[in-house]
């Protein structure tokens, strides 16, 4: 088992006193820039004054400084800027202004392990990377709780990298959910994979395509949505809190069965293998290499891939589901933003 730490296994001393620049306040730069500030500690935002995340940080009492300038002011540099843009804007604005002792945080280690990024031996490098989107981490935070996250060190240059860290990690409200201490390499590489395989890749092809099965054998849109996605909440919160047997407890023994039966039909040993493969170009840095390509050339791969992908049977038929239940707090994007409807 590796090593967990909870609250009572650190403090928030090694960062009192100090300055804490939050670079960006996207989905977890606004996070974490409101949880260290609840938690007592002080925080500097970088962002970009006039863009929709620059006016959120105003509006939340934070003033938007350039990034060279938080750079300079702080002992702890959080970078919280998408990963693509991180090596960019680390040569230009960060790396100029870095000093000895500092220390340079991450929320994943994406940049640090495919050496695009490559800081000085002078600095701490620790990674404090939430297990759960920003707004969960945020959401989680105020109501009292915490998302688990995962702490690392990747270069020690003070002796006190590892506490700085675990207080940053207690500071965002990891302490409440359990801190797994891990490295860079291992924390990015089964990231990428949970999001590529199962979570976010995996999930989203077996909702679009249970979807069309069912639709071009004549079901109606409204059944099929939900059928492969809706009841979806349902079953992920069984599983979340008891595991797969209570999960197929809970459900019929016909469900329970046919899970049996038609699952390793579904998902079998060629998936698996594809499984393997995709593990592989992950390690092997070809992922990161497309993903940076792409970005090179505009994302014009990763564009269309939205655009087509937002056009998908599923996602009409469930917007104007969802738009019938408004205890489920809809969510709909307007201009790349998303609103409340
Ligand atoms: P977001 O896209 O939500 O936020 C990005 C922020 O960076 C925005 O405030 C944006 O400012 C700013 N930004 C973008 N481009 C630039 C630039 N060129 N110069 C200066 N600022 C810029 O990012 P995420 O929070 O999703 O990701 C941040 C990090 O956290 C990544 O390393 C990611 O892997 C990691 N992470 C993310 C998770 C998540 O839940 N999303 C989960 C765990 C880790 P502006 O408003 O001006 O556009
Ligand atoms: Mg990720
Ligand atoms: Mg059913």
């Amino acid at each position: 088992a590796i090593e967990t730490l909870y609250e009572k296994d650190g403090s928030l001393a090694p960062l009192q006193g100090k300055t804490i620049a939050v670079l960006g306040y996207g989905s977890q730069g606004h996070a974490h820039a409101q949880n260290l500030r609840d938690s007592g500690l002080t925080v500097i935002v970088a962002n970009r004054p006039d863009s929709a995340n620059g006016k959120l940080a105003s509006k939340h009492g934070f003033t938007p400084t350039p990034v060279a300038e938080a750079v300079s002011k702080a002992d702890l540099v959080s970078v919280c800027l998408p990963d693509e843009v991180q090596p960019g804007v680390y040569e230009q604005d960060i790396a100029p202004n870095l000093r000895d002792g500092q220390t340079l945080l991450f929320t994943h280690g994406f940049n640090v392990h495919f050496k695009t990024i490559d800081p000085p031996q002078n600095v701490d490098v620790v990674m404090v990377a939430p297990k759960g989107p920003g707004h969960t981490v945020r959401w989680e935070y105020e109501r009292g709780g915490g998302v688990p996250a995962l702490l690392a060190v990747h270069q020690d240059a003070t002796g006190s990298a590892r506490e700085k860290a675990l207080a940053y990690a207690i500071g965002v409200g990891g302490g409440k959910g359990g801190i797994l201490v891990t490295n860079f390499k291992d924390e990015c590489e089964t990231d990428l994979f949970g999001e590529q395989v199962v979570l976010c890749g995996g999930l989203s092809e077996s909702i679009k395509k249970g979807f069309e099965v069912l639709t071009e054998a004549g079901y109606p849109e409204e059944l099929a949505y939900f059928e492969v996605c809706h009841e979806l909440e349902l079953i992920i919160n069984l599983i979340k809190r008891g595991g797969l047997d209570y999960m197929r407890y809970s459900i019929s023994n016909t469900a329970e069965f046919g899970d049996y039966y038609t699952g390793p039909k579904i998902v079998d040993d060629a998936s698996k293998q594809r499984m393997k493969d995709a593990l592989t170009h992950i390690q092997d840095g070809s992922f990161a290499k497309a993903f940076r390509d792409d970005y090179a050339n505009g994302f014009a791969w990763f564009k269309k891939q939205r655009a087509e992908n937002a056009g998908h049977g599923v996602e009409g038929v469930g917007k104007e589901l969802r738009r019938m239940m408004p205890w489920l707090n809809p969510v709909e994007l307007q201009d790349g933003k998303a609103v409340e409807v």
